[in-house]
């Protein structure tokens, strides 16, 4: 017995049964799911929160799976790292890192995969598949592993090293496609209708927002309940954002908080910036950005399914949409790692960039409590920080490298 009462489409406002395999609604709109707040609002009280799990699992009131259909690596309930050293050295007196590095498999993508996962062994589905070029990729892998569900996985030829090689060891099977994300995409529809395989694509099913959102109770529950004046999220297919905002209003509906909203803060990378274009232009939904490309392979999505959404909570909070090159990125992780001791991936890194830039624009002030969101390790970016630290060959003398030949 599923714990939603309903399915609902984001678009349309379709009301779909609950406790059952669901894609996309009839008109295209990603579906979401409803819970009868008013009846958990008397069963369930902030105070008691604390008693559960230190995962995301603690809110598993407000989570789809029942409780023995829970596949868990421990995620969630990250570390929310009071950034004293860097806020003092960009201006900004309360600064918090989310870190989201530390969750199983080294991404949020754990959060949301493992909610998806437990639905699908719920609902007796035992083969997925899914296109990702990375993260999200090596998370269904290895919930999959841990769930003994067949995983199979369409991935760009140049998909990072870090992500192909996670997803082999987790035993899923890979296809590497010389093509782009797009591609990868139309091969697991094609393939997964042949073979009956469920499609986990970002947003293409209901559950994995669930487990994004529970950034949102997060954040709340570690600020002692008071949400901060900013939050920096690093977009591509906006699943977290889409999942926090729809947390807040799950909470102030169960009376945990009022109505105020952090400014919701969309960063993306210059080489892919949808999000960015469509909010500077008033426009509802995005347009495809041509030629994506960007180290910061989680930010590479041309055209997310669920821009309506992402472009709402931004402008419903207020907030901003923010770009950031490349080098900016790499360089902010680097400056944050040196001074915060949080390796972030590249993704994570952009925050910090559009941080300075919303400082120095006068958008954000000193005074204003910040959160950012470090989504993922940078330990699965070898490729990309390297540009940043040549090494020379074994063997080579090179003040680079700082490497000296043992006589
Ligand atoms: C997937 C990913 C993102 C983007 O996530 P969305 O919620 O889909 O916008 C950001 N950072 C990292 C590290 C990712 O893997």
């Amino acid at each position: 017995m599923s714990k939603a009462t309903h399915l609902e489409c984001s678009l349309c406002g379709r009301r779909l049964e609950a406790g059952r395999s669901a894609g996309l609604c009839d008109c295209g709109g990603p579906l979401l799911v409803r819970y009868d707040l008013d009846k958990i609002r008397h069963r369930w009280r902030r105070r008691e929160v604390c008693r559960g799990p230190a995962s995301m699992w603690r809110y598993a009131p407000l989570l789809p799976p029942a409780d023995e259909s829970v596949v868990s690596l421990g995620e969630g309930w990250t570390p929310l790292v009071r950034a004293r050293r860097l806020g003092a050295r960009l201006g900004a007196e309360s600064l918090w890192v989310k870190d989201e590095g530390v969750n199983p498999t080294g991404s949020f993508k754990a959060r949301g995969l493992a909610c998806a996962i437990s639905m699908c062994a719920e609902l007796g589905i035992r083969k997925v598949s899914m296109p990702s070029a990375g993260n999200a990729a090596g998370a269904l892998a290895a919930y999959a592993a841990a769930a003994g569900i067949e995983a199979h996985i369409f991935m760009p030829r140049d998909a990072p090293q870090a992500n192909y090689l996670e997803c082999k060891a987790y035993g899923a099977s890979v296809t590497l496609v010389d093509g782009l994300i797009s591609d990868c995409g139309r091969m697991a529809v094609e393939r997964g209708a042949a073979e009956g395989w469920f499609d986990l694509g970002t947003l293409k099913e209901p559950y994995r927002i669930e487990g994004k959102k529970t950034m949102g109770f997060e954040v709340a529950e570690q600020l002692d309940w008071e949400l901060p004046d900013a939050i920096f999220y690093p977009t591509g297919g906006g699943v977290g954002m889409i999942g926090m905002w729809k947390a807040f209003d799950e909470m102030e509906k169960l009376g945990w908080i009022g109505s105020r909203r952090p400014k919701m803060i969309a960063v993306q990378a210059e080489g892919c910036q949808p999000v960015v274009r469509a909010f500077e232009e008033n426009e509802p939904r995005c347009r495809f950005w041509e030629d994506a490309h960007t180290v910061a392979a989680g930010l590479r999505v041309p055209k997310p399914l669920g821009d309506f959404l992402v472009l709402q909570a931004v402008r419903g909070s207020r907030g901003a949409a923010v770009a950031v090159s490349d080098d900016e990125m790499l360089e902010s992780g680097v400056a944050l790692a040196s001074v915060e001791g949080i390796y972030a991936a590249p993704e994570g890194a952009a925050c910090v960039a559009a941080l300075q830039k919303l400082l120095a624009s006068g958008f954000l002030s000193a005074s204003d409590r910040i959160v950012l969101y470090n989504t993922g390790s940078g330990l699965k970016y070898p490729e990309a920080y390297s540009t940043r630290f040549p090494r020379t060959a074994v063997g080579e003398q090179d003040k680079l490298g700082g490497l000296i030949t043992p006589r």
